[in-house]
């Protein structure tokens, strides 16, 4: 079991987890299931160990055939929406 430290962002802890991840790779969105990876018990915050992080990026490299490929909804606010 790798050892996470505490969050970085609010000080929580952080545990042995498997996740779902969003990851962004040269303009294109991937999504990994079942990604071993620390989770704050606090505020959410997910931490990949170098290991994982290479691998994911192993994998988008390498991989000919995806599990699954999802449409995701995309828009862009309009102009007039503002803070
Ligand atoms: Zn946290």
């Amino acid at each position: 079991m790798h050892k996470y430290g505490d969050c970085s962002f609010c000080g929580g802890e952080v545990k042995d987890e498997r996740v779902e991840l969003d990851y962004r790779y040269k303009g294109e969105l991937y999504i990994f299931r079942e990604v071993p990876a620390g989770v704050c018990q606090q505020c959410g915050e997910k931490y990949l160990t170098a290991k994982v992080a290479r691998e994911i990026e192993r994998r988008i490299q390498t991989k000919g055939k995806w599990d699954k490929t999802i449409p995701i909804p995309v828009d862009v606010f309009p102009e007039r929406v503002t803070v």
